[in-house]
């Protein structure tokens, strides 16, 4: 069984009624169908407009496609309940680290949410935790009182990856995660995410316009254009040697 599965998904987001008559160049994903295995990452490489957003949407259960199934660890996504587990099991960090965190919560704060909605630790054992995580990103216990303008663009995406790893998922869905940051940056994030996969064998999505950053940290590799899947390498090796 493969961590997620993506079966034959297809969405537009007119209603079901309009998607017959529509043509396919109208619909944001057309069969789209591929699988993450645990441990290893997607690049899912497209320019702008090509779906990967919306495909990253259905697949954090926040869009219901019209058609195809998604199954994480087995379990439909879309089912009409599925167990509390899951939820947790998938975690997701977005592009602008700004937008992405409430300008007045402290960097504590931001990486304890999750903890304190899924976990029931004493104030002090959270508090370690928090310390651990900051640590872990490359940041330190000196930063747990600070708000998210006191971080740089860089820093502020490692909170974001620390609240991410917290409940200690199998699959983080990362979009445009270092589209914003500058080269230096974008480097040593993608250093610290190629870490943790490996130290905990984590499973990544890593959605992106940026054939660089697919290269630097995929093993399998799909190209989406105008909706559809138009690629799909299934290893690095075939990626990295077809012309
Ligand atoms: P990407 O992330 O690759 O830039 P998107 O998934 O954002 O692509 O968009 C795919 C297509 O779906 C585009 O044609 C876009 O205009 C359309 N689209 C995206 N979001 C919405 C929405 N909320 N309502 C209607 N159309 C949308
Ligand atoms: P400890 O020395 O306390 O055992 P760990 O190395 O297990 O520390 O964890 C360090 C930090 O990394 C912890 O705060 C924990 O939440 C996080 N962490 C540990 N394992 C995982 C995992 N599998 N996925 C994500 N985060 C993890």
């Amino acid at each position: 069984m493969s961590l997620l599965e993506v079966d034959n998904v297809t969405h537009s987001y007119n209603s079901k009624r309009l998607l017959r008559r529509k043509k396919e160049s109208e619909q944001a994903l057309t069969d789209i169908s591929f699988r993450i295995e645990e441990g290893t990452c997607l690049g899912l490489l497209g320019p702008s407009g090509a779906g990967k957003s919306t495909l990253g949407k259905v697949i954090l259960g926040l869009q219901r496609p019209q058609r195809g199934q998604i199954l994480f660890q087995g379990h439909d996504l879309y089912a009409a309940r599925i167990p509390h587990k899951l939820r947790r099991d998938m975690q997701v960090v977005f592009q602008d680290s700004y937008s992405a965190v409430n300008p007045r919560m402290t960097a504590a704060s931001i990486i304890s949410e999750p903890l304190e909605n899924y976990e029931k630790l004493s104030p002090a054992e959270q508090y370690r935790t928090v310390v651990e995580l900051l640590e872990r990103v490359g940041l330190s216990e000196t930063d747990v009182k600070k708000y998210p303008h006191e971080f740089s663009g860089g820093q502020l995406q490692r909170i974001n990856i620390a609240r991410a790893i917290a409940l200690r998922p199998k699959l983080i869905i990362l979009d445009e995660p270092v589209s914003s940051l500058d080269m230096v940056n974008q480097t040593l994030i993608l250093k610290l995410l190629n870490e943790l996969k490996s130290e905990y064998g984590l499973s990544y999505l890593f959605i992106t316009h940026d054939i660089k950053a697919a290269f630097a940290i995929s093993d399998t590799l799909g190209v989406l254009e105008k909706g559809k899947l138009i690629e799909l390498y299934e290893s690095k090796n075939q990626f990295l040697t077809s012309s």
